[in-house]
């Protein structure tokens, strides 16, 4: 808590004290030390000053000082006291309690993860935090701060992780967040992550977080990589010249990460002997208008308070809009500026060069001759085989094919490869099922277990190994870096429809799942491309679609399955790339921003990254399990097994049909009690709750021959896709409990002898599941990205009709061949 947030006569302990220089010197000096009580004495909103009692005198400070020092209320202060300590504090009986307690309490140290983006900073954080965001060699990745924590030594290490930036100045939306992010929570200690195979770019920014001049530990991240190059780095000169202790590490195994911690901590102390604060020198006409700046940003007591002045005048000086927007409340705002872009004209006339390019010509000067020194041998080893993949992969005869036989083989696998787990799986749903029909009494709690939970669960559990060897392919073409390269192959064709290759990347995510897909959205800068990108995304078919697809192509397409995934993917992909064309024509118009894609060298992706991502997936869909999809499956049981009918309420007309609708086949060797049995469990479903609904809904299926409950299973898919295949599970009951919800889909009816489904109904089926409905989180995501509700409501009822319309279509070609 900040001390602004004191309200009139409540009382905290300072923690803290924040910000910079002259600033910390003068409250310091004012009696704002760590331990001391404060009291709020008047706080008239939106007044300056505030006054506050310490010491027994009145100070007044300004809202935004008072938003520089942390406190921590009096009440939760004791509260945190344990007894241990408080006993501890009698025995010693020490005078200044509340100093002793604030050093503890100061064992907190807010770190920022802060460097280029795809170097590794999501990795160094789930390592260090116990974490499992998503990681990916391309950049993008991580679209807001993801905060976690550990206790180390003592401390509580509080850890953010940041979008990657080139460099701080506020252009694009990340580089916004970041400078934001460092202005209004002023870590304790930055830790900037840098790529040791590619050392001169990411330490451009390291240039401009050493003009900030705050506690800082450089992350010499993939060394592994710079070790295999045969390269050698004398970091410890380097960390000395820059005077920012550097740690080597490698954040995908954790090699370093422990090293990495005690130097934070050192450099929180202020113990590290590297840290040393240093200029990185430009030539002397840019030195000469920093200076001038500085003056005038030190003659101005409101500003330094969040970065340095050297940091402010540079930034300043390259024309940054946020470092404007910091000032623009001071007093001297307007001679600020004037004298700014005196200084600048002054400067391009000396050396005929603008003041930005000079300034980056200067740092990156500074970079070069630090690193001749303490480099030896050169970093493009790796490069080379690199190149060589490259030459193939994005080639452009090669390009195309190469990635559609990678989705092939991907399809395949997770098809051929994952029906042995899945048969495994299935033989203990069904023992367990069997185990339940033989030793429970027969009643509604048996019905339960039996069609409801095992029918519902059991349904959909067979398939987590299909859904872990895609994710494992997922994550394979992320961490290797080859994902990056399909969004580079795929600029072109997106580029036809309005978008650029950056979109590529969330809809990539969204063959995961469509939800953080969304989010990741906030990469792109141009708005009408960002809202194309999130309507198509539901098209990506994400990965709880893969049950429905798993089981129907198991059960009509045994041999088939990999051709049936990849046509139904790929049919995704044509449908929103068409919309998207639709879109940019009808409704947004043309609004292209140019993109560098940034082509990371290839990568082995460590088993380790591989499989915490694996199991984070495994542990989701578990949850999902136990959760959403038990309760959906109970309700739709429910539904279908209430009102209860007996053979006497069953209408004779009902009867009459029935019995003349009765294929000869399906009668033969089955008593009339059976039949009897038969005929009442069918008008049982139909005259459900639920079937009443289902017969309400079946004229939209009936198109494609489906029947209600396949209606019903749609409906049900709205809540999530998985839900489809489990509420199938509870209605489709078969004779013997113990048969495959695929077996079931197959056997025909005992009463009319037809199955469910035909080869033509489940590839209608399938397409209507592909393109219907977005699930409701889907569609909350995208109201909520969006900031409109219209967007939601055209994704519903767009991708409906479509669905619809395909399914129709796909249902007649389909029945003309088989
Ligand atoms: P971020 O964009 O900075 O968050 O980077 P990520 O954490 O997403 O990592 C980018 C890629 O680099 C991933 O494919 C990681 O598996 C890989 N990676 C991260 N750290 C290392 C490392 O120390 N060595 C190697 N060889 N690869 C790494
Ligand atoms: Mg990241």
């Amino acid at each position: 808590m900040k001390l602004v947030d004191l309200q009139p006569g409540e009382t905290g302990v300072i923690t803290k004290i924040l910000g910079h220089g002259a600033f910390r010197k003068r409250v310091m000096e004012m009696g704002f030390v760590r331990g001391r009580e404060v009291t709020c004495m008047l706080n008239a909103p939106l007044m300056d000053p505030v006054k506050y009692a310490l010491m027994d005198y009145e100070v007044s400070l300004r809202r935004h000082e008072a938003s520089m020092i942390e406190i921590m209320p009096l009440q939760e202060w004791h509260e945190h006291e344990t007894d241990a300590e408080k006993a501890e504090k009698k025995a010693t009986a020490q005078h200044d309690e509340n100093a002793d307690h604030a050093v503890r309490h100061d064992k907190i140290i807010n770190v920022a993860l802060l460097g280029n983006p795809n170097c590794g900073k999501t990795s160094l954080f789930n390592i260090v935090s116990g974490s499992n965001e998503h990681v990916g060699n391309y950049a993008g990745v991580t679209v807001d701060a993801k905060s976690g924590h550990l206790n180390y030594k003592g401390y509580r290490i509080n850890i953010v992780d940041l979008p990657g930036t080139y460099s701080l100045s506020a252009y694009s939306p990340e580089e916004q967040y970041v400078v934001r992010y460092l202005r209004d929570e002023t870590p304790d200690v930055m830790v900037n992550v840098i790529v040791a195979s590619n050392l001169e770019r990411n330490l451009y920014m390291t240039t401009e977080l050493i003009d900030m001049n705050r506690p800082m530990v450089i992350a010499l991240n993939m060394y592994d990589e710079l070790e295999k190059s045969g390269a050698s780095l004398k970091y410890k000169e380097l960390g000395a010249m820059l005077g920012v202790p550097i740690v080597p590490t490698v954040a995908a195994t954790g090699r370093g990460v422990h090293q990495l911690l005690d130097t934070i901590v050192e450099v929180y102390e202020m113990k590290h002997p590297d840290t040393r604060h240093i200029h990185v020198k430009m030539s002397p006409e840019i030195e000469a208008g920093v200076n001038v700046l500085r003056e005038d940003l030190k003659a101005e007591s409101n500003v330094p308070l969040h970065f340095a002045t050297r940091y402010l005048a540079i930034k300043l000086l390259e024309n940054d809009p946020e470092a404007e927007l910091l000032i623009r409340n001071t007093r001297d705002y307007n001679k600020i500026i004037a004298d700014r872009d005196r200084v600048a004209a002054e400067i391009k006339q000396e050396i005929n060069e603008d003041v930005q390019t000079a300034i980056a010509a200067n740092k990156y000067g500074f970079i070069q001759g630090a690193l001749a020194e303490t480099l030896e041998g050169d970093l493009v080893h790796e490069e080379k085989t690199t190149k060589i993949i490259d030459a193939v992969v994005t080639n452009k005869l090669f390009g195309f094919p190469i990635f559609l036989a990678a989705m092939f083989i991907i399809f395949w696998c997770t098809f051929e490869v994952g029906s042995y787990p899945m048969e495994w799986i299935e033989n203990l749903v069904s023992w367990v099922s069997q185990l339940v029909s033989r030793f429970m009494p027969a009643g509604p709690l048996k019905d339960l277990l039996l069609d409801g939970i095992i029918g519902g669960v059991g349904g959909v559990i067979v398939f987590l190994p299909n859904i872990l060897i895609l994710y494992f392919f997922i994550s394979f073409m992320e961490d290797s870096g080859y994902m990056a390269r399909v969004a580079f192959i795929m600029d072109k064709l997106m580029h036809k429809m309005g978008l650029h290759g950056k979109s590529f990347i969330p809809l990539v995510t969204g063959f995961g799942c469509n939800v953080p897909a969304i989010m990741s959205t906030r990469i792109i800068e141009s708005s009408s491309s960002r809202l194309i990108t999130i309507l198509i995304l539901p098209f990506m078919s994400c990965s709880a679609r893969l049950p429905i697809y798993v089981l129907l192509a198991g059960a009509f397409f045994p041999h088939h399955g990999a051709i049936v995934f990849f046509g139904l993917y790929l049919l995704g992909i044509i449908v929103a790339i068409l919309t998207a064309k639709l879109l940019r024509k009808f409704w947004f118009k043309d609004d292209e921003t140019p993109f560098v894609m940034e082509l990371p060298p290839y990568r082995v992706p460590t088993s380790k990254a591989v499989m915490r991502s694996m199991w984070s997936k495994a542990k989701q869909y578990l949850q999902k399990m136990g959760g959403l999809i038990l309760v959906a499956s109970i309700i739709i049981w429910a539904l279908s097994y209430f009102p209860r009918y007996s053979y006497e309420n069953v209408p004779q007309s009902y009867i009459d049909t029935a019995m003349a609708e009765m294929p000869e086949s399906a009668r033969t060797g089955k008593s009339d009690e059976e039949i009897n049995e038969i005929i009442l469990h069918t008008y049982q479903q139909e005259h459900s709750i639920l079937g009443n609904i289902g017969k309400f809904c079946e004229p939209v299926v009936r198109p494609m021959e489906l029947g209600w409950q396949s209606c019903v299973s749609l409906l049900a898919g709205m809540a999530a896709k998985e839900v489809v295949v489990s509420t199938m599970g509870v209605l489709y009951v078969g004779d013997d409990d113990a048969d495959a919800l695929s077996e079931r889909l197959k056997t025909p009816s005992p009463l009319t002898g037809k199955t469910p489904f035909t080869i033509p109904s489940a590839i209608a089926f399938l397409v209507f599941v592909l393109l219907y409905f977005p699930c409701i989180a889907t569609l909350t995501a995208t109201i909520r990205e969006s900031g409109n509700w219209r967007y939601g409501l055209f994704s519903l009822c767009y991708n409906t009709l479509l669905a619809w319309i395909l399914a129709v279509l796909a249902f007649n070609i389909a029945n003309i061949f088989c």
